[in-house]
């Protein structure tokens, strides 16, 4: 069965994807000691990937052990725990997700799970024509794609794929599906597309997608890379507002991206700015490797081990587990003095 079932649309705001909790339910939801609510997961299904983008994996995919990553069944035990601690969002990242043949199944399954309202998934986007209507059909709600330079050249040479052209008609596809949310993201990189600035702002003017430039993070493996490139996030927002962008109001679990609009452009601006003070004050998500570890900070010094609870369905001892986890979480990273934690590269975990 093929059946082209139109994506939900989402209103604006609805990255956060926190629901009025009641009070009776607010009691229940992942909390830290720091004040900060935890509704938003990011998991990671697989951290293969076909693409070698130059900040992330230079030499491509490195791994020999391709098996192991969480099974259907582990997923869906996940999602219900979250779920029943208030998380109402779970993006699906890697890796490239979409490698694994299973994700209608992981979209279907997530999306099925009681409490989940958003489901959403971050992807290279190198075979989205092929693979959107599949997603849709599975019901997914948000896409984000990478997409670091719209100049061609460029834009193989920073993921090694001549694929640009290829993304874009699949991003127009999505569209013509439904999906009205869609995001772009696009990491700042100071030798590599800083120069080619101008063709977002153009293609922008016309398209209502929601374009998000990421401040280059320095990881185990890039600081080379990461100290030739790193472009401040707050040097494109005083151009942004030198160019009449306003910054839209933040709701109050908005998480840390700064979002902005203009009367002239279809497409609105999204900044996320890892370094710039109080970042991670409006922290709201956790983060789970497709090897079913927990991460509490996306720079933390470990994960923690998920799995020998997800072999049986007991969904209390797993949300108790997780909850006596989250006392480990720390106010904030110390990416700025250059402590990146366990993270060799953002496919580990899922960015
Ligand atoms: N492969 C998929 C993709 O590229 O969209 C999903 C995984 S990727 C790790 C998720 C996001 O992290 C991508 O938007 C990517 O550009 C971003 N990313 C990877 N390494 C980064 C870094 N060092 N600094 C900032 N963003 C990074
Ligand atoms: Fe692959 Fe995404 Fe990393 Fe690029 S950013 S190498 S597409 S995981």
């Amino acid at each position: 069965m093929n059946m082209h079932i139109p994506l939900r649309v989402l209103q604006e705001g609805e990255e956060a994807a926190v629901s009025s909790f009641s009070p009776a339910q607010d009691s229940a939801v992942l909390a830290d000691n720091h004040g900060r609510r935890f509704s938003y997961l990011r998991l990671s299904i697989t951290d293969v990937c076909n693409f070698r983008c130059n900040y992330c994996l230079p030499d491509g995919y490195q791994g020999t052990d391709r098996s192991g990553f969480l099974t259907l069944e582990e997923i869906r035990r996940i999602a219900a725990a979250f779920a029943a601690m208030g998380t109402r969002k779970i993006r699906i990242t890697g890796g490239e997700p979409s490698l694994r043949k299973d994700l209608p199944d992981v979209i279907r399954t997530l999306k099925q799970t009681p409490g989940i309202e958003t489901v959403a998934l971050t992807s290279n986007g190198y075979r989205l024509t092929q693979q959107i209507r599949d997603w849709a059909d599975a019901g997914l709600d948000q896409l984000n794609v990478s997409i670091d330079s719209l100049d061609p050249q460029q834009f193989k040479a920073i993921t090694g794929h001549d694929k640009l052209q290829e993304i874009l008609d699949g991003i127009q596809l999505a569209r013509e599906l439904g999906i009205r949310h869609i995001k772009v993201n696009a990491v700042l990189l100071k030798a590599w597309n800083m120069n080619s600035f101008q063709h977002f702002f153009d293609w922008l003017r016309t398209t209502p997608v929601t374009l998000r430039f990421i401040e280059l993070m320095e990881t185990g493996d890039n600081g080379e890379f990461f100290a030739a490139n790193h472009v401040s996030g707050d040097s494109v927002k005083q151009t942004l507002l030198s160019r009449g962008w306003t910054e839209k109001p933040r709701g109050p679990h908005d998480g840390p991206a700064q979002e902005f609009s203009h009367p002239d452009f279809a497409g609105d601006i999204g900044l996320i700015m890892p370094y710039s003070k109080d970042f991670c004050s409006s922290c709201n998500r956790l983060r789970i490797t497709a090897q079913g570890k927990l991460h509490l900070c996306l720079f933390g010094e470990q994960g923690y081990e998920l799995r020998p609870l997800l072999d049986e369905d007991d969904t209390q001892t797993l949300q108790q587990h997780i909850r006596t986890l989250l006392g480990n979480k720390k106010t904030s990273h110390h990416l700025e003095q250059g402590e990146t934690g366990a993270t060799r590269h953002f496919a580990m975990l899922g960015g």
